[in-house]
């Protein structure tokens, strides 16, 4: 097995083996940059490393010795020669660029006799000294495991002593002192002197460059990032070229084009006189990259034409690491440069009008899930604030106004116009009124998925959640946070990326969706097979929807028009009913406003389809708390209140006693309700088809299809079909207006899946709720699941994702291609989607088009991350 290639024997696609770095390098070497030479160490090497019980492998030492020999030859130096040494960088370097999370070493191969060797070869004292106390230094905090600040405590010391700001005023004599003072603090904390063989510091650098990869840096980097554990690190060993030999030296780092804006300028900083990492280490103040242009022209000109030839070569913004040799320019990295969802869509979008990539390279230069950066108000990032406390970054987007702890007072607030963030210790179905008119939430309680943090991103609200460090007094109408106390009506800001709380008002600004993100989104309507819905049950929803590019709605949800305060006590009247005749009393006041609500969605999607679901959550959602209403009942006893109410909320709370369930969510809900209450299903498919006949004589396409939810049988969905078609007809006759009367079902309990072929034959569509999928699958509930033990599950990496967030590929993802397939073998003519939360998230898009789905539904704000993700999943 060959473990170490020298730059010359490497290419660009080599990076498994070779490392980002590595592989880099050798395609820069190959294309004649000028590049110091040098050689890499497999990961393979690292990974056997490991696997050996942190032993080298057999043969690598020698095959390491042999190639260096290469390299004395090429650098026509010889490593630890007494006179004209060869000094190397020992760099780290894993397949995916992991900025400064593992070590380099630079200047190794310097002991006191090299050292002497090449004093007299440059003639430049100082210079030699410096290189020797910085490799003391890495090598020691490196491979030693000495910390870095007690070189720092000695460097400071001595800087103080001279009276100077900068190590560059330190002088050789300086320099010589604190080279001597390191090796003491070597001897002392370690028991053992610095080592002098080069052959020993090699060794000793490689493998700590090897233990680096499981650095905890590394470990928490990868794990944010989704990098795999099991790659590990090349190292890279480089001929040394110097940028500190004085004033015609330099080392920067420049992008090819502009990481936050992606403007097409070349972006960098640089430092005269100094090495390596100087630059990002922030001990001066680097230049800007357009002062070299007046400081060294030539150099500046050359490095130019680099950059532009290396982002012609790889076709991607490239973040280049340079160094300036006695005026002689070296490149020592290229990659391909992080960059902001802003700056991602402007490069990508310009290089395709470049004519440097084509349209599908475009799309899938865009993480699908940076964009939601851009789709949300947020704070003016140049504007100064004061923190006040961090919660879990729930919902994107800034929120600022007057605190409220209510949410029939945020109702109340929010429709004058008022600007409030709701601030509860969590949040309930009952709070949602609040929530459309608040700007923002903000809860102490809770996790990423709890409801308010569902309901917020439905929304596009900004969320914060599981804030503990404010403790809420409801009674007193205020919460305090370290100290601050913040009263009802006093003004916060919350940011729902960041998770911050902060107080007063903070500047914010519109998102952007700037010429070249539409462009770039419709560049990914022309590639995309499958079509993109929206989850909407407001007008404004729907509206925003379509601005944002949603062909239709593929969930309407009903229950929230039941919600809202001025419906609410007829809803009660309509599940107090004793009889048939007082229910259907109650129904027809529902009747006339269900169809205004239907009328306006319709009209607002008009054109597209619009899936309305019926009657979904257990009916005790819309009646008042048990608790809090059997202590009103107490209380009003007590103060010897009116007999009458009296007596109206004892029979309330009966009703609610009765209507109680152990488990709700598994309870009398969804078409349960339909089967027990036929009448319920009968107003709301009436209101749907009699507003249908109303947007019809007036022109307008209404095309809504009527979505039965939580079927779990054949029979289920035969039953309440037969009476929403018979329904429909009615209308038509009573209207004499002809609509497409379409019918069908959510996929979203285990056996309707398992069933679905038998399903499907009274279906002319399937959305798989994947919400209540995952919840009934699992067998998890997810207001209880993340807040106990779902953590634990990640932490132990049972799961690697959380099932509510990311789809369940392997267990509730098999039930939908066995849905889907079986569906479509009974029914070819079936339309299968998703409407669960997993409809925004885009490695949960690529899988629904992978079973072959036709559409796939989302919260409006996430359409465009749907329609950009659906469109890589088809390139
Ligand atoms: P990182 O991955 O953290 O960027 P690098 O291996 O790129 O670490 O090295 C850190 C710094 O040292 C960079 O600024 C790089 O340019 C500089 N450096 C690395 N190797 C050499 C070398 N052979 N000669 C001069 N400078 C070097
Ligand atoms: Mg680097
Ligand atoms: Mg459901």
């Amino acid at each position: 097995k060959k473990y170490v290639y020298l730059f010359k024997e490497g290419k660009a696609d080599m990076r498994d083996l070779l490392g980002g770095k590595g592989a880099n390098l050798a395609e820069m070497t190959n294309i004649g940059l000028p590049v110091p030479p040098g050689l890499t160490i497999t990961t393979e090497a690292c990974n056997e490393y490991y696997a050996q019980g942190k032993k080298w492998p057999e043969g690598l030492e020698e095959e390491l010795k042999e190639k260096l020999a290469s390299l004395e030859e090429m650098a026509g130096k010889k490593f630890g020669d007494a006179k004209n040494p060869l000094l190397v960088s020992v760099r780290s370097g894993a397949k995916f660029s992991m900025p400064g999370m593992m070590d380099t070493i630079l200047n190794l191969g310097l002991n006191e006799q090299t050292c002497q060797g090449m004093i007299e070869a440059t003639q430049n004292e100082r210079f030699v000294l410096d290189c020797y106390r910085r490799f003391i230094q890495m090598y020691s905090n490196v491979v030693l495991g000495v910390d870095h600040y007690k070189f720092e405590n000695v460097l400071e010391a001595q800087k103080e002593k001279k009276g100077v700001q900068y190590d560059t005023e330190l002088d050789a004599e300086d320099l010589r002192a604190i080279v001597a003072e390191y090796k003491n603090v070597v001897l002392r904390e370690t028991g053992k002197p610095f080592p002098e063989d080069p052959m020993e510091q090699l060794f000793g650098a490689v493998t700590a460059v090897f233990g680096s990869w499981n650095n905890q840096r590394a470990i928490v980097y990868r794990k944010l990032n989704g990098i795999p554990d099991d790659l590990g690190t090349a190292v890279n060993v480089q001929l040394m070229v110097f940028g500190n030999m004085g004033n015609d030296c330099g080392t920067g780092v420049a992008f090819t084009r502009n990481p936050s804006t992606g403007e097409k300028k070349l972006y960098g900083e640089y430092l005269i006189n100094a090495q390596g990492e100087d630059v990002v280490a922030g001990i001066r103040t680097p230049q800007p990259i357009s002062k070299l242009e007046e400081e060294m022209p030539e150099i500046y000109q050359q490095f130019l034409d680099i950059c532009k030839l290396l982002e012609n070569h790889y076709k991607n913004m490239q973040d280049i690491e340079f160094t300036i040799e006695r005026g002689k320019l070296y490149i020592l990295q290229t990659r391909h440069g992080k960059r902001t969802a802003p700056a991602a869509i402007k490069i990508a979008v310009d290089m395709v009008e470049e004519g440097l990539i084509d349209k599908k390279e475009a799309i899938l230069r865009v993480e699908p899930g940076q964009l939601d950066q851009l789709l949300h108000r947020r704070i003016d990032p140049n504007a100064k604030f004061e923190v006040i406390a961090k919660g879990l970054p729930a919902s994107p987007g800034a929120a600022c106004g007057q605190v409220v702890f209510d949410a029939d007072e945020a109702e109340k607030l929010g429709q004058q116009g008022v600007k409030v963030v709701l601030v509860r210790t969590e949040t309930t179905p009952d709070d949602i009124h609040g929530i459309v008119e608040a700007q923002g939430v903000l809860t102490s309680r809770g996790g990423m998925t709890s409801h308010a943090a569902v309901v917020a991103r439905g929304m596009g609200k900004p969320c914060v959640c599981g804030c503990e460090a404010i403790k809420i007094n409801y009674e007193g109408k205020y919460f305090t946070v370290d100290g601050v106390t913040v009263k009802e009506g006093d003004v916060i800001s919350i940011d729902g990326a960041t998770g911050q709380v902060i107080l007063g008002e903070v500047p914010m600004i519109d998102p952007e969706i700037s010429g070249e993100f539409q462009k770039l989104l419709s560049w990914a309507d022309e590639l995309r097979t499958m079509s993109v819905r929206a989850n909407a049950d407001t007008p404004e929803d729907a509206a925003r929807a379509r601005e944002f590019g949603a062909e239709g709605i593929g969930l309407c949800r009903t229950e929230h028009m039941f919600m809202a305060q001025d419906r609410l006590p007829v809803v009660q009247q309509m599940i107090l009913a004793e009889t048939l005749e007082e229910r259907n009393a109650a129904l027809e006041k529902l009747l006339p406003m269900q169809q205004g609500d239907f009328y306006g969605i319709l009209k607002a999607m008009a054109g597209f389809p619009v899936y309305i679901r019926l009657l979904d959550p257990p009916l005790h959602e819309f009646l008042p708390n048990q608790e809090e209403l059997a202590v009103e009942i107490a209380e009003l006893k007590c103060t010897n209140g009116d007999p009458k109410v009296i007596a109206e909320k004892e029979e309330l709370l009966k009703k609610v006693r009765q209507l109680h369930e152990f488990n709700p969510m598994l309870g009398h809900r969804g078409c349960r309700l339909g089967v027990t209450f036929p009448e319920i299903y009968a107003m709301q498919v009436r209101a749907i088809y009699q507003a249908t006949a109303q947007l019809v004589k007036e022109g307008v396409d209404a095309k809504p299809e009527v979505m039965i939810p939580l079927v779990i049988h054949a029979n289920e969905l035969r039953m309440l079909r037969e009476q929403a078609v018979e329904i429909a007809k009615q209308v038509q006759e009573e209207t004499g207006v002809t609509f497409d009367i379409h019918v069908g079902t959510m996929i979203e309990m285990p056996r309707a899946a398992v069933t679905a072929d038998e399903i499907a034959e009274f279906a002319d569509f399937f959305s798989f709720g994947t919400n209540d999928l995952t919840q009934t699958t699992l067998g998890f509930s997810r207001d209880d699941a993340e807040g106990k033990f779902l953590q634990d599950y990640l932490a132990k990496k049972i799961l690697t994702d959380n099932p509510f967030i990311v789809l369940d590929q392997g267990g509730v993802g098999k039930l939908v291609k066995m849905g889907t397939e079986l569906g479509r073998q009974a029914n070819p003519k079936l339309k299968v989607g998703i409407c669960g939360e997993h409809g925004g998230e885009p490695s949960s898009i690529a899988f629904c088009h992978r079973v072959g789905m036709d559409y796939v539904s989302c919260s409006p704000f996430r359409v465009p991350i749907a329609r950009l993700a659906a469109a890589q999943a088809a390139v």
